[in-house]
């Protein structure tokens, strides 16, 4: 099993299958001069394949697939396929930004996704050109409602941002009143290539927003492991999720890592990461000794994320999309 020094079991990864993006949205990439990562350093799928694979022996019961933008990365349908044969993952769920999503809808309940992830910051179209710097709005839109069809889980990111956002909270929370969808406020990370976050609302605010429309939300119970705090509105078919993701507020119960797209584990968004598992299999590992190395290095993790900041060596410039949100 993996178990960390404060006796939290890992039984979570989220795994980035690119760092490319068919958006850029500004608190994750900048407009341009992106160094992308070579493409023969990106893990190959059939070593994601293992990687999970070893994972799963060591107690992992869910994936979350996410980038850069994972329908980027040619042949995805067929990986998610080869992963479905896995049995001991229990869990398998995608991150995406709906661009090129609609034409899998059918093919991904087909394999019985657990959930999809759609992130959407806007309801309005200017705005959204504004936000991810592309014109694609009308696009997500139709997404959202072909995995609505199809009845797949769906959660619908929104990152809220001061001066950017704020008017979207309450016309984001009204898609819960009519669609079975759970809308989840991001308070913006410092993942966006400059090292800070320029436009952080706390998520005491956004509850505060929302209360201010709806009155006081119906507190729900949040799933195991969850890192958002669960609301409903009132006479709403779906829900509300609030993620401190800049707070950090939830680290304590934390059952997760992540896999960068160049094969980097991280124990914690916040820290520098370190294991490269590329290296590692590339260099003759056997799936012990990986196995091995993974539980040794989750004894690094950090208690939370405060803890995980302070030990890196030096300031992150890192983007989200390298590291998968
Ligand atoms: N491209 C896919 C998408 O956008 O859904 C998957 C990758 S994206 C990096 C994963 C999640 O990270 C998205 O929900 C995105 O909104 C979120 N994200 C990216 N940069 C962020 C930031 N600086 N602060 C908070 N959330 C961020
Ligand atoms: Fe691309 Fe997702 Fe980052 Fe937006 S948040 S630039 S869609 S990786």
């Amino acid at each position: 099993m993996l178990v960390d020094s404060f006796g939290r079991q890992i039984t979570y990864v989220r795994l980035a299958v690119t760092d490319r993006c068919n958006l850029r949205c500004f608190y994750c990439m900048p407009a341009e001069g992106i160094d992308y990562v070579p493409k023969n350093d990106l893990l190959s799928f059939e070593e994601m394949e293992r990687m999970v694979s070893i994972l799963t022996t060591l107690g992992v019961t869910k994936v979350r697939i996410t980038g850069g933008e994972p329908f980027v990365r040619r042949d995805l349908m067929q990986f998610l396929r080869k992963l479905r044969t896995n049995s001991a993952l229990e869990e398998l769920h995608i991150t995406t930004n709906g661009v090129l999503t609609g034409d899998y809808i059918q093919q991904l309940k087909d394999i019985d996704i657990s959930s999809i992830n759609l992130s959407l910051d806007t309801l309005d179209k200017a705005r959204f050109k504004n936000i991810t710097r592309r014109d694609e709005f009308d696009t997500v839109m139709a997404t959202y409602g072909k995995i609505l069809d199809q009845h797949i889980p769906l959660k619908v990111n929104m990152v809220v941002m001061k001066g950017k956002n704020e008017e979207d909270i309450i016309p984001m929370a009204k898609l819960s009143l009519e669609d079975n969808v759970s809308v989840r406020y991001i308070e913006e990370m410092p993942f966006n290539g400059t090292g800070t976050a320029h436009n952080v609302i706390d998520y005491k605010e956004i509850i505060s927003v929302l209360e201010g429309e709806f009155g006081q939300l119906q507190r729900i119970e949040d799933p195991l492991n969850s890192t958002a705090y669960h609301y409903k509105a009132p006479y709403s078919k779906g829900n509300l999720g609030v993620i401190a993701a800049y707070s950090r507020t939830f680290c304590g119960s934390c059952n997760r890592i992540r896999i960068t797209s160049e094969g980097t584990m991280k124990n914690c968004l916040y820290d520098s990461g370190g294991l490269n598992l590329r290296d590692l299999m590339r260099s003759g590992y056997s799936d012990k000794e990986l196995s091995e190395s993974l539980k040794k290095a989750i004894m690094g993790k950090h208690k939370d994320g405060w803890a995980a900041e302070a030990n890196r060596q030096s300031q992150s410039f890192e983007s989200m999309s390298s590291i998968g949100g």
